[in-house]
């Protein structure tokens, strides 16, 4: 069966995290998710086109059973950026709304202990490409937990990435080994200087212990070192 546009937008929203920022693809429109199946339109594009999907959009949402809240949008001028400064400034924007993020109790994620967020496997999932096709992809989430109320919250992991920043995405702890990514000057540079440990590129899995590895971790050139618990034990 297709898969309607109605379809498509409902299960966007629903995956989407509180708080979190939705742009349909090239249409100058950007909506955050509120509580109680409602959006806000914050950003609409001064053009004729975004001013058209703005109301089509609207009307998507309401025959889907969503609220819009459109009272607080801002127009503005499109901006004359390359892909590289848009890309740039999304980031920028994705990362200001991932600061609002809160628990149940309050406290905002970015004060969780997000170097300690575990990466889940939860199996595959069908996928629509772009394209029409439809490809199996794996799905992952890395829990993260709440210093105050210990609450442990799933999170996507390209949330978790605008939470704890890039530093956290080069590092990845198994449970029993942790893997350190290296870039290419410190390659170079660990190579001309003959430096130990020595750096492994990985596949799938953890060469020790046969661990799924999350896909940002596959085809890295690493350094790895025992977890402290597992040295403890030994
Ligand atoms: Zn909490």
């Amino acid at each position: 069966m297709e898969e309607t546009p109605e379809d498509a937008v409902k299960e966007i929203l629903e995956r989407l995290r509180e708080g979190g920022l939705w742009q349909p693809h090239g249409l100058g429109l950007s909506y955050v998710k509120e509580s109680g199946n409602q959006v806000t339109l914050t950003v609409q594009e001064n053009t004729p086109l975004s001013a058209q999907a703005r109301i089509r959009m609207r009307m998507l949402l309401e025959d889907v059973g969503w609220k819009v809240d459109e009272s607080p949008c801002q127009l503005v001028e499109v901006e004359h950026l390359t892909p590289e400064q848009k890309h740039i400034k999304e980031i920028q924007m994705r990362q200001e709304l991932a600061q609002s993020w809160k628990c149940s109790c309050g406290t905002p994620l970015s004060a969780f202990p997000l170097e300690e967020g575990s990466w889940v496997h939860e199996g595959q999932q069908e996928m629509l490409l772009p394209t029409g096709e439809k490809e199996m992809v794996e799905q992952w989430h890395v829990m993260i937990q709440c210093p105050t109320c210990d609450a442990e919250i799933p999170t996507e992991p390209y949330d978790y990435g605008l939470l704890a920043g890039d530093d956290a995405m080069l590092t990845y702890n198994t449970g029993k080994m942790i893997y350190t990514a290296v870039d290419r000057p410190d390659i170079i540079n660990r190579i001309d200087s003959k430096l130990s440990p020595t750096m492994i590129i990985v596949g799938s899995f953890c060469p020790f212990y046969g661990d799924l590895l999350p896909p940002h971790v596959r085809g890295a050139v690493v350094t790895f070192r025992e977890t402290k618990e597992r040295f403890e034990e030994e």
